[in-house]
């Protein structure tokens, strides 16, 4: 039997979100219905709502979640009702030239649940990243559902399921940073003080932060950056050379996607360095970079995409760390807020308020 569940909908360009009454259908093959537990809320949510991703809506927003599998279709083995699950957008299928090639999580061909959740009225909704999690509950492909420790934080566990991955992942996975390496961030809000902490985690030596927010250079201190700049008054290139013997860092993470931040993680970089770009950049931006420079300081421009993660090996070994206290998931949680409250977490997301405000249901 379908059920009704309290969500949060888009409903057109700009309009603040309201809550409305979301019909679930029953899982078929391969889904399966989640109550949620917690849902951070994270910048692709206001671009869906602000028209930034496409235009269909309605959109049921929120796609950092956490929360008990309920039920699940036909031929669905990886998880049962009762599972602790962290939702992800990279259901891998398994059969694509990248997972024929042993690159599972750069797979071309990820899925979501094929029947559509909609309002009463029967008007079909678009579930932002393929989840839909400011609700209840939800309906997901099975792949979409990673299992991890029961005993974690629902709102710490959430995270990791967009914003904080894509950060440890640009620094991990991505950067391939390993010990003693120097690691530049560029942005200290969710993604790039997540890099911070996968930084340290990876044991990076001195991990330089840059913001033009001393508030936001103060958390990234409590992830572990060894150094802050605050790029309004100091250059970053100088400021991160000088903390590098004069080198320039092993690994430089643009977490902010605007052109002039990333050329500065251009030439911020040791020769042989690598960039990271995890940051999104709009579809107007173009970048001039020396080309001459581009051959001559060899190493690597990479694009990191969701941290490079599969979900199924990186989630549970987070949250291993997490429980171990090694990783600080926690120190992201900044407020626990009820559905009704993602309107004003949108406006104190845009102030930069909050690294998460994240929704307890
Ligand atoms: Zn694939
Ligand atoms: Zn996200």
């Amino acid at each position: 039997m379908a059920q009704t569940v309290k969500g949060v909908v888009a409903k057109a360009v700009g309009e603040p979100v309201t809550i409305e009454n979301i019909v679930i259908p029953d899982p078929g093959p391969g889904e399966a219905v989640v109550a949620i537990q917690a849902c951070g809320v994270c910048h692709t949510d206001l671009h869906y709502r602000e028209g930034g991703i496409n235009d269909e809506f309605p959109f049921l927003l929120g796609h950092e979640a956490s929360g008990i599998v309920e039920s699940v279709g036909d031929g669905v083995t990886e998880v049962e009702a009762g599972d602790f699950v962290i939702l992800n957008w990279r259901a891998v299928c398994g059969n694509c030239r990248a997972c024929n090639k042993g690159t599972p999580h750069l797979c071309f061909s990820t899925f979501n649940a094929e029947q559509k959740m909609t309002l009463e009225d029967g008007t079909e909704l678009s579930p932002a990243l393929g989840i839909g999690a400011f609700a209840e509950k939800t309906l997901v492909a099975a792949g979409q559902c990673t299992k991890v420790d029961p005993s974690a934080s629902p709102a710490a566990a959430g995270l990791l399921g967009c914003g904080v991955m894509a950060g440890i992942g640009a620094a991990i996975n991505t950067g391939g940073v390993s010990r003693g390496d120097t690691v530049a961030v560029f942005g200290c809000g969710g993604v790039g003080d997540a890099a911070i902490a996968g930084a340290k985690l990876a044991g990076a030596s001195t991990i330089v932060a840059v913001d033009i927010d001393d508030q936001k250079l103060e958390w990234a201190k409590g992830f572990g950056a060894t150094h802050t700049v605050n790029s309004t008054n100091e250059d970053a290139v100088e400021k991160i050379q000088e903390y590098t013997n004069g080198f320039g860092a092993d690994v430089c993470i643009d977490a902010i996607g605007l052109p002039h931040v990333y050329k500065q993680c251009f030439e911020a970089r040791d020769l042989a360095g690598t960039v990271v770009l995890v940051g999104v950049p709009t579809p107007e931006m173009e970048i001039t970079l020396p080309f001459q420079e581009v051959f001559g300081r060899g190493g690597a421009l990479k694009s990191s995409w969701y941290g490079d993660c599969l979900p199924s090996r990186d989630f549970p070994m987070l949250i291993d760390l997490y429980q171990q206290g090694r990783l600080d998931l926690d120190g992201f949680v900044s407020e626990t807020i009820s559905l009704e409250d993602v309107e004003e977490a949108f406006h104190k997301m845009e102030r930069g308020e909050v690294l998460r405000s994240v929704v307890e249901i």
